[in-house]
């Protein structure tokens, strides 16, 4: 048996279908089987230890090894393990998590329904839309209009927010009356020639016209990331969201929000929000809500939705929307302790401090001749890989090079994650300049050896 062929290793592939990963290859490759966590670092089965560059799936914000969030679910676990919320129960960890979380949040999100995953937030901010616009009387207002390159998760109606071809395609979505508007990238897809704040005009005017079009009084609400992650790391061009925003209100559609990555601190503000000066109807969190360590997520609602919400419950009674494990008593413990540690340790300041440095370091990483571009804000960026920097070519994609950086960085002790044809960053919150060098050395060497192997084989 070698290193890698583990009884682990075969089991997995006997048995475990793996999220976004390709099936057919992995019945040779297999996995990389990761054991233990360690601060900003986890170790493979053999050992190896790896810089987590990622913070797993840009959640683990705090890291591997939090004893503060293992002692608050082991006293939950002890306490009541589990309860719900359904047929008005309550339960204390549910209660403080809903009365910490809407203090953090941006003014007006006063009440919060939970749920698990990112997906299910977002998949509730759909039903909840079309519900609260029934309820006003007016069943046509229904639309919801996204972004190409926008993420909001994999299930029905969360998957069909999502702005990527590959999660639509075979799987019969998106549904309708969800539609797709440009993505806010100058780099992609500025035409050539034209100035950002030009660019920035044109996608917008496209939005207006897309909602002209389709009659404002069939458009409900516009969803957006303030930074977009897994659609390839868009950081949105200055003066972007105010004109969306100014849309949105001409012609009364709700905005949605989707904090999921980019919620508590990841910016370098407690939300998104914060740094783009974004005035939300409802917002999703979920990922750092509970630094991973237990699934959570949030659907933040305003007053004026939450009204509308009780008007219907007094004309149909009980509101019929509900899952087993939303607001989890151990979920919502950790989660509750995790805005604690965020608050104890001043998690954003620390952000803004070390911000610099990495972006610094993102930086010095524009030159090197397969890099087209860096983009990034707070603890969240991306390297864009490019086959022609001038004419911002990317490879193709049976080149494979987005899987060899990805490996080969491996190689060095580094997880780091490509999309498309960009290399994505999202360090733990409590990376300190340490990890960031480790973080950019690991990624520099690989990129140099990308190179070699390029010009080695043109
Ligand atoms: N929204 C955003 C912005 C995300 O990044 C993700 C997951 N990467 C989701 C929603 C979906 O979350 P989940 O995978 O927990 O369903």
């Amino acid at each position: 048996m070698t290193k890698t062929e583990s009884t682990a290793w075969h089991q997995d592939i006997a048995h475990v279908v793996h999220p976004y990963s390709n099936l057919d290859a992995h019945s040779t490759l297999g996995p990389t089987v990761i054991a233990r966590g360690d601060g900003c670092y986890v170790y493979d089965e053999h050992g190896k230890r790896y810089i987590e560059g990622m913070s797993g799936l840009w959640c683990a914000s705090l890291g591997f090894s939090e004893k503060r969030l293992v002692d608050a679910a082991t006293r939950q676990l002890n306490t009541l393990p589990y309860y719900h919320l359904f047929s008005h129960r309550s339960h204390p960890p549910g209660i403080a998590l809903a009365q910490a979380l809407t203090a953090v949040a941006p003014e007006g999100l006063n009440h919060v329904l939970f749920s698990s995953s990112g997906s299910e937030a977002n998949d509730a901010a759909v039903k909840l839309i079309w519900y609260y616009n029934n309820l006003l009387g007016r069943p046509q207002k229904k639309k919801i209009i996204s972004r190409l390159h926008g993420y909001h998760g994999v299930t029905v109606a969360s998957g069909s927010l999502t702005g990527l071809a590959h999660v639509h395609r075979d799987f019969d979505l998106p549904l309708p009356r969800v539609l797709h508007t440009d993505c806010p990238s100058h780099y992609h897809f500025g035409l050539p020639g034209e100035s950002e704040p030009a660019f920035t005009q044109r996608i917008t005017d496209n939005l207006e016209q897309l909602i002209l079009e389709e009659g404002p009084e069939t458009v409900a609400a516009f969803i957006a990331e303030p930074v977009s992650g897994a659609g390839g790391v868009i950081v949105p061009p200055a003066g972007y969201f105010e004109r969306v925003q100014a849309i949105l209100k001409k012609y009364d559609i709700l905005f949605i929000v989707d904090e999921v990555i980019t919620g508590f601190g990841r910016t370098g503000r407690m939300f998104g929000c914060e740094t783009y000066g974004l005035q939300p109807d409802m917002m999703t969190v979920a990922k750092g809500l509970s630094g991973a360590y237990q699934p959570i997520s949030g659907l933040l609602l305003t007053d004026a939705i939450h009204d509308t919400l009780r008007a219907g419950s007094r004309k149909h009674g009980a509101f019929a929307h509900g899952l087993t494990y939303a607001a989890h008593p151990v979920a919502a413990a950790v989660a509750l302790e995790t805005l604690h540690i965020y608050r104890d340790r001043d998690i954003v300041g620390h952000v803004r401090e070390v911000a610099p440095y990495f972006l610094e370091k993102l930086d010095a990483l524009a030159e090197h001749p397969l890099v087209g571009q860096v983009r990034g804000v707070g603890l969240i960026a991306a390297v864009e890989i490019t086959a022609d920097k001038a004419a911002r070519k990317p490879f193709e994609p049976t080149a494979g090079m987005g899987a060899w950086i990805q490996n080969r960085t491996m190689e060095y002790g580094v997880i780091v994650r490509t999309i498309a044809h960009c290399v994505a960053l999202c360090p733990p919150l409590i990376s300190e300049r340490q990890h960031i060098d480790e973080l950019f050395g690991g990624l520099s060497r690989a990129l140099d050896d990308a190179l070699v192997h390029v010009r080695a084989n043109k």
